[in-house]
């Protein structure tokens, strides 16, 4: 049985303490590494299961492990010597991906399970979970003229079926680590994230990129026509990167947060069908557009109520979509010229 470990107060992050991020080959996690390799930390370390070449982002002096942290002998090697742990490896992807593959997503459940461990036994002093709106009840999105999601809308529990529960379940284990072993974790519940180094082809990419990419191939192909998943009318709201990154850290070291999840998301409610405006508005056109209404689509409505975040860090997400959304579109847009040439651009 694991007793209770004492609690050490004031311990501040040190510039050369080890950092440890998971998923760090994917769009989060490797802008995540670049942040703090950024703020002037100097041991960093990285973890994917993809082979390195095809990590989003390498950052330069950061550690690079291409390892499957659903394996329990993996974490340890992973956690050795860690401060803080990041775990935001998954397997996932937008709608078209959590509703065909439950499986593959519930069983991301290995990962943070073997990883909250690792971090424990390592002597880790905080670990982070990256979790997601997808385990708010599903009740309570069928409309979308939504009333925003709070912390409190996670129970009675109803979450999207395989991806939502395993965030559901991995929360709990943050919680009773805190509860049981006095390990400091934090639970963060993303919103649909977008920005620069994400998946933006290839089928898990996220509405705001798929919608960016087919406004640049009509544009290229001189096709005219856009097909939307949906009758377009869904609502969401969508979170810049650079607002998930920071949040990431402040959520990490606010110690009233501990073991509570907190909504990180935009609140700034938008329906596809503006979405598809807005990017329009970047691109300068304006396509036909085609709704599927066989393609998935997901909850109706679904916003981020950021009370809670606010009262507490005194901040929420504000990038403005159509800021975030400019320099998104510019990306793909030079990452899909780069691809049309045959090569790739990695930084
Ligand atoms: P991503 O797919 O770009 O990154 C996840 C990375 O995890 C991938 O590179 C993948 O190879 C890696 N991975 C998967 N299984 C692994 C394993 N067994 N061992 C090691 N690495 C493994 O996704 P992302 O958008 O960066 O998401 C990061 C985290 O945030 C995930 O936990 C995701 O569920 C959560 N999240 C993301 C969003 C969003 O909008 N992007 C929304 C809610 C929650």
């Amino acid at each position: 049985m694991e007793t209770k470990r004492l609690i050490e107060k004031g311990q501040e992050l040190k510039k050369n303490d080890r950092i440890v991020i998971t998923g760090g080959g994917g769009f989060i996690a490797g802008n995540l590494a670049r942040y703090f390799h950024d703020k002037g930390f100097t041991r960093i370390r990285a973890v994917d299961k993809k082979p390195l070449p095809e990590w989003y982002q390498r950052v330069p002096g950061v550690e690079c492990l291409s390892l499957d942290c659903s394996e329990e002998d993996n974490c340890r090697r992973v956690c050795e010597d860690a401060a803080e742990v990041y775990n935001l490896a998954a397997d996932m992807g937008g709608m078209g991906f959590i509703e065909r593959f439950r499986v593959e997503c519930l069983r991301s459940i290995l990962i943070n399970t073997h990883m909250i461990e690792a971090a424990w036994r390592a002597g880790a002093r905080r670990y982070f979970y990256s979790s997601s709106a997808c385990a708010y009840n599903v009740l309570l999105q069928q409309d979308p003229n939504i009333r925003a999601l709070k912390e409190s809308d996670a129970y009675p529990a109803m979450a999207e079926r395989g991806y939502g529960w395993e965030k559901l379940m991995s929360e709990m284990f943050c919680q009773e680590y805190w509860a049981e072993r006095g390990f400091k974790t934090a639970i963060a519940r993303f919103h649909n994230v977008y920005g620069p180094h994400g998946t933006w082809d290839g089928g898990r990419e996220k509405a705001p990129a798929a919608l960016c990419r087919k406004v640049i191939e009509a544009v290229d192909t001189g096709s005219a026509k856009i097909s939307i998943w949906g009758d377009g009318r869904q609502t969401r709201s969508f979170m810049y990167i650079a607002d998930c990154v920071k949040g990431i850290d402040r959520i990490m070291h606010c110690d009233e947060l501990v073991a509570t999840p907190v909504n990180l998301g935009s609140s700034e409610l938008v329906s596809i069908n503006d979405l598809v405006t807005q990017v329009e508005q970047i691109a300068g056109v304006k396509l036909e557009r085609q709704y599927d209404l066989n393609a998935p689509r997901g909850v109706a409505g679904r916003n981020s109520d950021n009370t809670f975040i606010k009262r507490v860090l005194g901040w929420e997400p504000d990038t403005a979509l159509q800021t975030g959304l400019g320099v998104t579109y510019h990306w793909i847009q030079e990452q899909f010229h780069a691809r049309k040439k045959g090569k790739r651009i990695v930084e």
